[in-house]
């Protein structure tokens, strides 16, 4: 292996790369449009361009392409070589401006919910200059935003960069109440932590149900699971270890910050974390990472499952997404610094970020919802549905002797008068005890914990930025004009505080006594994704969204309907693949091994007229019992899937929940109880254990 600094970002063409290749003036322009957003022209694209396929081709790279991230929540790209015929028959390689800065994928078939109907048939794709071009399989792939013609979003980016300059402008003009005028830009950074199960290849490719939804859709419990905690931060497997040192070089080259890895709680699940990054940066790492997870896996004969709950019985999936706000002169906004200025400013920054989780938790678990992450959230290893915000007893106390105007007790009782005081020092560690909270503050940040492990991380920030946007600027409509700027802000951070304090929860977030507490105290508990969605296009949401210019109307009914659309078609597949399996898999093994169970009893009885057979008859009537009763749901849930196919999808999500799904699951209690009693030999596929505990 090269030494990690020289690999690092090897593949990626950075601002080093630019500085040394680019003309000094065309260096120039490129810098002022990466950090200002500046337009670049096209004679200037032109010469990038040419510096970018040089460059790339040095590298071995015979295609570029426009690399983007459609609806589907996955990337795309369409490869096209830079070859260029010449009169004399012979190609030479070639790359334009014009092929750097806009592309038009034939994109006709990517989700749209419904907006290239009405509009164009076709989109387009954009250079984003802020995240650097970069070479994945011999090809040059330039991160783009993708839009139809009449600049609908139709991607996860678009509507990330508006949120980002959203709130850029809001926090500026915060920034500005306390007299920072040097700052040029506020960007929200973004450390998602991965986490990810890890099966052996052969096992996986004879389970059905993981192939098909990622899932699985049956399996009893094994003898062991992750009750002796002898897993979590265990010594790592030289075949896991194999494939995370692949990953890391790998992650290294595209300049990708990985930085910790270790098993996680569940036997056979791992995570990985990165050294956070600007939000757009982090989101396509994240991407990145998740593409290259499950590339490398199949090169060790793994499988990387990113489903949010591919096991029951077991801890899920997540991707907590640690996240705060900083300036361009290098000042972390939810910092609490140590004077009472930069006290005051981190407290107004607080206060926007719960006003923001309390005005929009809705928003917040809609951004979370998915089928896979359903069977994650409220189970008893993952946040609960009810969005919550922990802060910590020391800062609680803190907000609360604000609001009361007591005085707040640590070691020694001190009074605190924002803008006046200092802030006293409370213990950081104390911040990140709570490990049960949805929106964690964790210091200097704030970890939102109910993604789910295979989600693109760009809805959650696209919310959370235009949220707290939403605040900082009622907060700045406020104060600008204010005669007396610290009594206005001492009673703004009061009233907020008194107004929004049932957000904050700092007990245990798993416990039922919460629940039933949140109900009392009006938090939504949005328990499914049916039940959430519709909350995407309220009134109040809607007009969050165009206020701040992050989705019109139209866009924000496409996300939903997509949203939607992809929930029902999830766990229609699931039913049809667990129909499938025990119609053509399981039924015909518990069958066979129930005749050969009796035709045993039969040939004993000649034998020794008096011979005990209980073992073989308890055992077949069982399965028949059982079989017979899997069967009866298995065809009622058949006749349902014919009945529910012309449903719109509102109703088919809630057809899906209140009906497939628990369906599914009386299957499933059939299914687990015959594969505990079934000989090994005849069950149709690889066992929990077997997956669980082979690599
Ligand atoms: P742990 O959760 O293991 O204690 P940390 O809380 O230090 O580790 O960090 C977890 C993640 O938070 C990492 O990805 C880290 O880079 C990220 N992180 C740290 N500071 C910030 C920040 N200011 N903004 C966004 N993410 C951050
Ligand atoms: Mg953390």
């Amino acid at each position: 292996m090269t030494q990690v600094p020289e690999l690092f970002g090897s593949l990626v063409f950075n601002e080093t790369v630019m500085k040394e290749r680019l003309p000094k003036d065309t260096y120039k322009a490129m810098m002022k449009t990466i950090k200002e957003g500046k337009p670049l022209d096209l004679s200037v694209a032109n010469v990038v361009a040419n510096a970018m396929k040089d460059w790339a081709t040095e590298k071995g790279a015979t295609h570029f392409t426009h690399w983007f991230q459609p609806m589907t929540g996955i990337t795309a790209e369409k490869h096209d070589s830079f070859i260029s015929p010449i009169a004399d028959g012979s190609v030479i390689m070639e790359f334009s401006g014009k092929e750097l800065v806009r592309g038009e994928p034939d994109a006709s078939s990517f989700p749209s919910g419904g907006l290239r109907a009405t509009f164009e048939a076709r989109g387009y794709t954009a250079w984003d200059p802020t995240s650097y071009a970069f070479i994945k399989d011999k090809c040059l792939c330039i991160p783009t935003a993708f839009c139809a013609y009449g600049g609908q979003a139709l991607d996860k980016k678009t509507p990330l960069l508006r949120s980002m300059e959203a709130i850029n402008k809001q926090a500026l003009r915060v920034l500005k109440l306390f007299g920072n005028v040097t700052a040029t830009s506020v960007k929200t950074t973004v450390g998602p932590e991965q986490e990810y199960f890890l099966v052996d290849k052969k096992l996986y490719d004879k389970r059905k149900d993981l192939v098909f939804t990622g899932r699985t859709l049956f399996g009893a419990m094994p003898p062991k699971g992750q009750e002796m905690e002898d897993h979590y931060f265990g010594a790592i497997k030289p075949r896991v270890q194999a494939f995370m040192n692949e990953l890391n070089e790998e992650l290294w080259k595209l300049g990708i910050l990985a930085k910790t890895e270790h098993n996680e709680v569940a036997p056979a699940q791992h995570e990985l974390a990165p050294i956070f990054a600007t939000t757009n940066i982090a989101t396509d790492h994240n991407q990145l990472t998740m593409e290259l997870m499950q590339k490398i896996a199949k090169k060790h004969d793994l499988v990387c499952l990113l489903h949010e709950k591919p096991f029951d019985g077991v801890n899920g999936s997540g991707k907590h997404n640690n996240w705060s706000l900083s300036t361009d002169d290098g000042q972390n906004l939810l910092e609490p610094g140590d004077t009472p200025s930069t006290n005051a400013q981190f407290l107004l920054f607080l206060t926007a970020v719960i006003k923001a989780v309390d005005e929009y938790q809705d928003l917040l678990r809609v951004s979370v919802a998915s089928a896979g992450n359903d069977h994650r959230l409220g189970a008893n290893e993952a946040p609960p549905a009810v969005v919550s915000m922990f802060l910590g007893e020391e800062l609680d106390a803190i907000l609360t002797a604000i609001e009361k105007g007591t005085a707040y007790k640590s070691k020694d009782a001190v009074q605190m008068k924002i803008g006046v005081d200092v802030l006293p020092k409370f213990p950081k560690d104390t911040t990140d005890r709570n490990r049960t909270s949805p929106f964690a503050f964790t210091g200097n940040k704030f970890e939102f914990r109910m993604l789910g492990s295979h989600a693109s991380i760009s809805c959650a920030n696209i919310i959370l930025n235009t949220a707290v946007a939403e605040e900082l600027k009622q907060f700045a409509d406020a104060l600008e004009g204010s005669k007396d700027f610290h009594k206005d802000l001492d009673a703004l951070i009061k009233k907020v505080i008194k107004d929004h304090r049932r957000i904050i929860f700092n007990g245990n977030g798993y416990d039922d006594e919460w629940i039933k507490e949140a109900e009392k105290r009006g938090l939504y508990n949005l328990k499914t994704t049916p039940d959430a969605l519709p909350h995407y296009v309220s009134d109040k949401n809607v007009k969050l969204f165009t206020s701040h210019g992050v989705f019109t109307k139209e866009e924000a009914y496409a996300r939903y309907e997509i949203a939607l659309e992809n929930y029902c078609k999830s766990v229609l597949i699931e039913a049809r693949t667990a129909v499938d399996m025990v119609e053509k898999d399981i039924l015909p093994a518990v069958t066979a091994y129930a005749k050969d169970l009796s035709a045993t009893a039969l040939t004993k009885k000649q034998l020794i007229a008096d011979v005990d057979c209980s073992y073989e008859k308890t055992t077949v009537k069982f399965l028949s019992e059982q079989s017979a009763k899997l069967y009866e749901e298995t065809q009622k849930l058949k006749k349902r899937l014919v009945g529910i196919a012309t449903m719109g999808y509102h109703d088919l999500s809630f057809a899906c929940k209140d009906e497939i799904l628990p369906s599914m699951d009386k299957m499933r209690g059939y299914v687990d109880a015959m594969e505990t009693v079934v000989g090994k030999e005849y069950w149709p596929m690889p066992s929990y254990g077997e997956l669980l505990f082979s690599v």
